[in-house]
């Protein structure tokens, strides 16, 4: 598996830029190599051991640089691992490189990196999604087996659903942030992406752990996520919120869910449509509070402590401000921003408590929504898709293309996309399964008796 990742790279990198930093096929093969014996004499055992992942470019990494697609952390070398990738490497998977990334993941087309854009492996004209866009090229490319990202509001199952694989994005809580770089605390987790939903339950179960090191980690009962590998659906209640089957919905893509749906009735699921309110709620509420915890997260940044610092500056307060604004780019610095006025005083009340409000509101109505159903059934996206370039000019448009993924973690819930039809340019749909807090069976559940 290793070499064929390593023949793809050679092939496909220059052309599709799934990778920040690619370890020396030397050290691959060293590595490989060793793994190989472990295996072979009986000390490493395990569905992971051996096999090549690829790590989204804002997890730490001990002895290799971890960008986050941004200038400021250019030559950031971290002192230690994050934890679901130290979990990774206890199960002897061979980690081969470090994957593109809209800057700090945020972004919804890996467009926004410093390192160049990624490109979509299904049609090189199309963005890979974002912000784990590079993660999901890298899989769809066969540049990888399988790759770790993470999702704030989107950015593991919108990239997968572009570039049809599938992701997964555990209940928050459900495998540890430290070492993840933060974005929006309250919201970030880190999940599988992979070619099916079997690869996606083992990998979950290898990074999921309880870790104190994480104040927000859970320790959970339930660890075995591939006993739910079972095609079983029989009596499971599915609902398909109308709200998510309305306007600004592709009717490719609407008519791919419905045939999901159709296909889950036809294996026993009982699937009908509901209201789920304040659905379009969750935009706003989603970019105030992400918002607000990014430009708390990224003071961190000042030219003392990490990465980049300007070069020529007059004093202390010239200093940060230069390197902040050589360092972050145009989609970081409007983040930092909006989410700086909406914490200052005389407006935190009337957008960020507000914004806090609405998410106690949407998770309200998701726990109603659970007490009927056992999975949510919907889009992952608005649409396919959409051509390089197309999103940069019209923020607000691409912030509106989150409305299918953001409430999930606005929620804390885990969600799973995994690809339907293709469209009629030949581009892939994906359809989502949303499940109650630490119920990812159900959704890898339904996923399977799916795909
Ligand atoms: N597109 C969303 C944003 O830009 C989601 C990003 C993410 O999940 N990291 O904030």
């Amino acid at each position: 598996a290793a070499n064929a990742a390593m023949d793809a790279i050679n092939a496909l990198e220059d052309n599709f830029n799934c990778y920040v930093t690619v370890q020396e096929r030397e050290a691959i093969q060293a590595k490989a190599e060793e793994l190989q014996k472990k295996i072979d004499d009986g000390t490493l055992t395990g569905p992971l051991a051996g096999v090549p992942v690829a790590v989204k470019d804002n997890m730490c990494t001990k002895g290799t640089r971890t960008t986050c697609s941004s200038k400021i952390l250019e030559n950031f070398e971290p002192t230690y691992t994050a934890e679901a990738v130290l979990n990774l490497e206890k199960a002897g998977a061979l980690i081969i490189g470090k994957t593109n990334m809209d800057e700090f993941a945020m972004g919804s087309t890996t467009e926004t990196s410093h390192y160049g854009v990624t490109k979509n492996p299904w049609n090189a004209e199309h963005v890979p999604g974002g912000s784990s866009g590079g993660s999901a090229a890298a899989v769809a490319a066969g540049e990888c087996s399988y790759a770790l990202g993470s999702d704030t509001g989107g950015s593991i199952r919108q990239p997968a659903s572009y570039c049809g694989i599938v992701g997964m994005k555990p209940t928050y809580g459900t495998v540890s942030r430290y070492g993840l770089i933060a974005y929006g605390s309250s919201l970030d987790q880190i999940g599988p992406m992979a070619k099916d939903v079997t690869d996606c339950a083992t990998i979950l179960e290898t990074i999921a752990s309880y870790d104190p090191k994480d104040s927000t980690s859970v320790k959970r009962e339930d660890y075995d996520f591939t006993s739910a590998l079972t095609e079983d659906v029989k009596g499971m209640r599915i609902g398909i919120p109308k709200d998510y089957m309305g306007e600004g919905l592709d009717e490719e893509v609407k008519a791919a869910v419905l045939l999901a749906a159709k296909k889950l009735e036809e294996k026993g699921a009982i699937v009908e449509e509901f209201d789920l309110s304040l659905v379009e709620y969750a935009i706003p509420a989603y970019y105030v509070i992400a918002s607000a915890e990014a430009s708390s997260n990224l003071a961190r940044f000042d030219g003392v402590k990490y990465g980049y610092r300007t070069e020529s500056y007059e004093g202390l307060h010239n200093m940060y401000k230069k390197t902040r604004s050589e360092g972050f780019g145009p989609e970081v610095k409007r983040r930092i921003m909006l989410g700086s006025f909406v914490l200052s005083s005389g407006y935190y009340d009337a957008y960020y408590l507000k914004a806090l409000r609405t998410k106690a509101l949407i998770k309200q109505a998701f726990d109603k929504a659970f007490e009927k159903y056992d999975v949510i059934l919907g889009p992952a996206a608005p649409t396919t898709a959409p051509k390089l370039g197309e999103s940069l000019s019209d923020p607000i448009k691409m912030y509106l293309g989150d409305i299918y993924t953001i409430s999930v973690n606005l929620a804390g819930l885990p969600g799973i996309s995994v690809p339907g039809s293709l469209d009629s340019k030949g581009l892939p749909i994906g359809i989502q399964f949303i499940g109650d807090c630490f119920k990812e069976k159900n959704i890898i559940r339904a996923a399977y008796a799916f795909e």
